[in-house]
């Protein structure tokens, strides 16, 4: 059972392209105008510990603002840091000058799951202020209605289990209960280490992970609150068909699937080939004839097949001496229906 879910932003709810390529430079061009008192202690607090670390930030007398630069050139995960481009990004979401980005499927998801009861938070990297703004200006509305907490550094690392214990508890139920999605392994890692249900996100721009043993999503459409079995969508593509075929006319098959079709025969494995039939595959098109010894031919159950030329299958086929049937007219496809030598229906398409 889901009964909350936790969710990244960056690479999981919106693109990476939109933090590196609208949000940090913003911040960069507008930062010297908010280093106030308040940021400037912060940071002082920061840069002595760096110093401390050994680290060989811009010397402090050169200006706050050259520690600030110092520490965007390493995305650096800095409290402080996070806390300045917090107000900066607030201002121009203030002004319109910016405005929160999240992939297309997002709303919808929010929206389902919201209104199946479902806890939904947010941890970040980024500040919670940050995440607000973020998800209150999108060009779909506010998203902030759907959202019932929101979690940045100041809880902990995002690599530390710890941080999601503490996460887990604030929502008031077990941690298995609870879903992460994240693009980052390491993050899942620890999330899983506490126990939560995780999920990788796979969105466009993402930098490739180690290697995971972690169910993942292209899209927040595929994951349901059913539970952990049913997250993602259990069934992933066509392996291939089967179609019933009477006994002993395995050579019938052959010349309809493999020399008209023209869909290679393959082996059939040694303790499936006893029982007769005859498999045919080519990629990802797997027409499996098996025998059934009371066979009747499927006449409305069938194989839609796409074809690269269709008219000349069409004219190969009746040139075998095999009847084609038009089919009504469908969006998109020019499409026949034909039978194979045991009266099963194949739909033959090919794209327009
Ligand atoms: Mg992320």
């Amino acid at each position: 059972m889901t009964r909350g879910i936790l969710l990244d932003i960056e690479g999981t709810t919106t693109p990476i392209r939109f933090v590196y390529d609208v949000l940090f430079p913003f911040a960069r061009k507008h930062a010297h105008q908010h280093l106030g008192d308040n940021e400037q202690r912060a940071l002082k607090h920061e840069y002595d510990a760096d110093v401390a670390n050994g680290l060989t930030p811009p010397p402090w007398s050169s200006g706050a603002i050259h520690y600030v630069h110092w520490l965007m050139d390493q995305d650096r995960k800095s409290t402080a840091l996070k806390t300045l481009q917090g107000n900066i990004w607030q201002e121009g979401y203030r002004l319109g000058d910016l405005r929160g980005e999240v992939f297309a499927d997002v709303p919808d998801a929010l929206g389902r799951w919201h209104n199946a009861g479902v806890d939904i938070r947010i941890y970040s990297s980024g500040s919670i202020l940050a995440q607000k703004l973020l998800f209150s200006t999108t060009p779909h509305g506010d998203l902030t209605r759907f959202l019932k907490g929101h979690f940045d550094t100041t809880t902990g690392p995002k690599t530390n289990p710890s941080s999601y214990t503490g996460i887990a508890a604030t929502f008031g139920m077990p941690p298995s209960e609870i879903l992460f999605i994240s693009d980052v392994v390491r993050e899942l890692d620890a999330a899983s280490t506490a126990g939560l249900q995780v999920l990788l996100s796979v969105r466009p721009g993402n930098p490739p992970q180690p290697p995971h043993h972690y169910e993942s999503v292209t899209e927040f459409g595929a994951v349901g609150i059913s539970g952990l079995q049913s997250v993602v969508m259990a069934i992933e593509a066509l392996e291939h068909i089967q179609l019933a075929m009477p006994a002993g006319q395995e050579n019938l098959a052959r010349s309809f699937y493999s020399d008209l079709l023209q869909i290679p025969e393959i082996p059939k494995p040694p303790q499936l080939s006893k029982r007769g039939g005859v498999w045919f595959e080519s990629g990802p098109v797997k027409i499996h004839l098996g025998i059934d010894p009371d066979f009747r031919p499927a006449k409305k159950a069938h194989p839609g097949l796409l074809v690269r030329d269709l008219n000349a299958l069409v004219l190969r086929l009746r040139a075998a001496g095999i009847d084609i049937v038009d089919a009504e007219p469908l969006p998109g496809f020019d499409h026949v229906y034909v039978a194979d030598p045991f009266g099963n229906r194949i739909e033959l398409m090919e794209r327009q």
